[in-house]
C-alpha cells in the first residue's frame, strides 16, 4: 500500500513537471510572437512614413511641373482663347474655334510633355475649364469635353478658391499623383490678368513604388477597391485595364514593384484580413516568410475627410527570414531547456523514490519472519508497544495468547528440519487465517512458539479464541507418530495455548513484559497438564 502511493507520488510530480514544462514553453512562445509581432509592427510603422514623405515629394513634384507650365504666357493665352471659345460656342466640347485654340495649345506642350511622359513616368497633364469640364487632355487628345465636376474634387477645389493642390485621385483614365494650379492670362479684351482654369500634371504611384522598393528593399502595391474604379473610371477604360490586372478580392492592382507576390498575397487570408485598414501580418510566399503591412489608401476627399471610407489599401511585404528564423531559435532553445530540466527533475525524483522504496522493502523484510512470513519478534514488540500505548490512553482490555507446538523436537526427530520447517508454515499459516478481527494480529515467537495479541479483549473471550484456534490446529490432522506421542496416545500435531489478560491503565508501567510473563507461565502450566490444551493465569494489578 505504502508503495503504491509511493508510486502514484512519482507519477503526479511527473504529470506536474510535464504541465508546468509545457505551460513555460507556451509562455515563451506567447511572449516571442508579442515580441516578433511588435518589431515587425514598428519596421512596418518606419516603412509607412518613408512611404508617406516620397508621396507628399512627388504630389509637390507634379505641382512644380504644373506650375512651371502654367508661367508660359503662350500656354496661358491658348487657354484663355480656348476657355473663351467653348464659352461662346456653347459650352462643353465648344466649337471649332475651340478646336483650334486646343490642337495649338497641344502642339505647344505635347512634345515636352512625351518626354516628362517617357523619363518621368507622367501620367496626366489637363488643363480644366471651371467648374470642371475637361479642355484638353494632353495625354488623350481625342476626349474632351466632358464634365469632371462629380468626379475631380481637387480641380473644382482649385478652380474655387485659387489655390494650389496635390494628392491622390482617381480619373476617367487613370488614377494619378496629382497637383494641380490656378491657371490665369491677360486678357487682351480687357487687359488684364484674369483666371481661366485649373492645369493639373499628374504620376503614377509606379515611379514612387520603384524609388521605395530600391532604396528600402520592400514591395509594395496600391489596390484599389472595385467599387471605386468602377465609380471614377469609364467603362470600357475599366475593361480593358482590367484584362491585364484581374480583379482579385474586390481589388485590382493599380501599382506594384512585384505583380506576382502582390495577386498571391491577395488570396492569403492573412492578408485578405488586412484589406481596408491598418495592420501587420505574417504571411508566406514560396516558403519565405514576409512580414505584410496595410494602411488604408485614401484620395484627396479622403485625405480632406477622414469620415469618408477608404477607397483601398496600400499593401507593403518585406522578407523577415532572418527575424522568424530568430525567433524559432528562441522557441527550440526554450524546448531543450524545458526537456532538460524535466529529464534532471524526473532522474532525481525517481532516484529518491527508488531509494525510499528500497528502504520501505527492507523495512518491512527486516519485520518479517523468512519462514512463515508472518511479522517476526521485533514487529511483534512493536506492534504489541503501540497497541499498548493506544489501549492506555482508552483504558481498553488486552488480550495475549502463547502459543507453542507440542512434542515438536520428536516431530523433528521424526520427519526430519526440512518437513518441520513445511508443519511449522501450515500451523502459522492456519492461525493467522482463522483471526476474526481486523485488529488481531499473529507473530512468530520464536522457534515453534507463536503469539496472538487480542486488542480490547477480554479474558474469557481470548480464551475461547485461544480453544478456538487449538481446535483448529487438531482439526488439521497433521500426522505426528513420535514415540513420545504415542505413549501419550496423541496422533497429531497440536498445539498448547497460555492466556494472559491487562485492563490497561494510563498511569500502568511495563504492562507487556508482564503480560508475557504471564502468559508464558499459563503454557507451561498447559504443557503440565497434558498439553493440546489452553491454559490462563489470572489478572492481577501491575
Ligand atoms: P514441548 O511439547 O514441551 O514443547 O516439546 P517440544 O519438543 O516441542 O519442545 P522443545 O523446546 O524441546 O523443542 C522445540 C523444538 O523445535 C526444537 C527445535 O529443533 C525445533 N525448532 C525450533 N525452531 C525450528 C525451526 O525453525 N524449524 C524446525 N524444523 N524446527 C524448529
Ligand atoms: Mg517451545
Ligand atoms: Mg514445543
Amino acid at each position: 500500500m505504502g508503495k503504491e502511493k509511493v508510486r502514484y507520488t512519482f507519477i503526479a510530480v511527473t504529470l506536474v513537471l510535464i504541465f508546468f514544462d509545457v505551460l513555460m514553453v507556451c509562455v515563451n512562445y506567447q511572449n516571442a510572437r508579442e515580441a516578433l509581432q511588435s518589431s515587425l509592427e514598428s519596421d512596418g510603422e518606419h516603412i509607412r512614413e518613408s512611404y508617406e514623405a516620397s508621396y507628399i515629394q512627388a504630389g509637390s513634384f507634379m505641382r512644380q511641373t504644373a506650375t512651371y507650365i502654367a508661367t508660359d504666357d503662350r500656354v496661358n493665352e491658348l487657354f484663355l482663347a480656348g476657355a473663351k471659345a467653348v464659352k461662346e460656342e456653347g459650352g462643353g466640347a465648344g466649337g471649332p474655334k475651340a478646336a483650334i485654340a486646343r490642337d495649338a495649345l497641344y502642339k505647344l506642350v505635347s512634345e515636352s510633355w512625351s518626354e516628362m511622359t517617357k523619363n518621368f513616368k507622367g501620367r496626366q497633364l489637363h488643363f480644366h475649364i471651371p467648374p470642371d469640364y475637361s479642355f484638353l487632355r494632353v495625354h488623350k487628345p481625342e476626349k474632351f469635353g466632358d464634365d469632371l465636376s462629380s468626379l475631380r474634387h481637387i480641380i473644382v477645389d482649385t478652380n474655387n478658391d485659387l489655390e494650389p493642390r496635390q494628392g491622390f485621385e482617381s480619373g476617367r483614365i487613370y488614377a494619378g499623383i496629382r497637383g494641380v494650379v490656378p491657371v490665369f492670362a491677360k486678357d487682351p479684351a480687357q487687359g488684364v490678368e484674369v483666371h481661366v482654369g485649373a492645369l493639373e500634371a499628374g504620376t503614377s504611384f509606379n515611379v514612387l513604388l520603384e524609388d521605395l522598393h530600391k532604396s528600402l528593399e520592400v514591395d509594395f502595391a496600391i489596390l484599389m477597391t472595385h467599387e471605386h474604379a468602377k465609380s471614377t473610371m469609364w467603362p470600357e477604360q475599366l475593361a480593358s485595364y482590367i484584362k491585364t490586372h484581374p480583379i482579385i478580392q474586390n481589388h485590382l492592382v493599380e501599382a506594384t514593384t512585384n505583380f506576382f507576390a502582390a495577386n498571391r498575397f491577395l488570396e492569403k487570408k492573412e492578408v485578405i484580413s488586412l484589406l481596408g485598414s491598418q495592420g501587420t501580418q505574417l504571411a508566406y510566399f514560396k516558403d519565405i516568410p514576409y512580414s505584410v503591412t496595410a494602411v488604408p489608401l485614401r484620395d484627396y476627399l479622403g485625405e480632406i475627410d477622414s469620415t469618408q471610407a477608404p477607397i483601398g489599401t496600400i499593401l507593403f511585404w518585406e522578407n523577415v527570414y532572418p527575424q522568424v528564423s530568430e525567433f524559432w531559435k528562441g522557441i527550440w532553445r526554450s524546448i531543450y531547456i524545458a526537456l532538460a530540466g524535466f529529464t534532471l527533475i524526473e532522474a532525481l525524483v525517481y532516484w529518491g523514490i527508488r531509494t525510499q522504496v528500497r528502504m520501505m522493502d527492507e523495512y518491512e523484510a527486516a519485520l518479517a519472519d523468512p519462514l512463515t512470513k508472518i511479522p517476526n519478534r521485533r514487529a511483534f514488540d512493536e506492534m504489541l508497544s503501540d497497541c499498548i500505548s493506544v489501549g492506555k490512553r482508552k483504558e481498553h482490555d488486552l488480550s495475549l495468547v502463547l502459543i507453542d507446538i507440542d512434542y515438536f523436537k520428536q516431530y523433528n526427530d521424526t520427519y526430519g528440519h526440512i518437513q518441520g520447517d513445511r508443519c511449522l508454515k501450515q500451523v502459522s499459516s492456519t492461525l493467522k487465517n482463522h483471526l476474526n478481527r481486523p485488529d488481531d494480529f499473529i507473530a512468530r515467537f520464536g522457534g515453534e512458539e507463536f503469539v496472538v495479541v487480542f486488542p480490547e479483549t477480554r479474558v474469557e473471550e481470548a480464551t475461547r479464541q485461544a480453544e478456538r484456534l487449538r481446535k483448529v490446529i487438531e482439526d488439521l490432522e497433521l500426522e505426528h507418530n513420535g514415540k513420545q506421542l504415542k505413549d501419550a496416545g496423541e496422533l497429531h500435531v497440536t498445539i498448547s495455548c497460555g492466556v494472559a489478560h491487562v485492563k490497561l491503565k494510563l498511569e500502568q508501567g511495563l504492562a507487556g513484559l508482564s503480560l508475557i510473563q504471564r502468559a508464558d507461565k499459563a503454557l507451561y502450566k498447559a504443557k503440565e497438564k497434558g498439553r493440546n490444551r489452553v491454559e490462563t493465569t489470572p489478572d492481577f494489578e501491575d
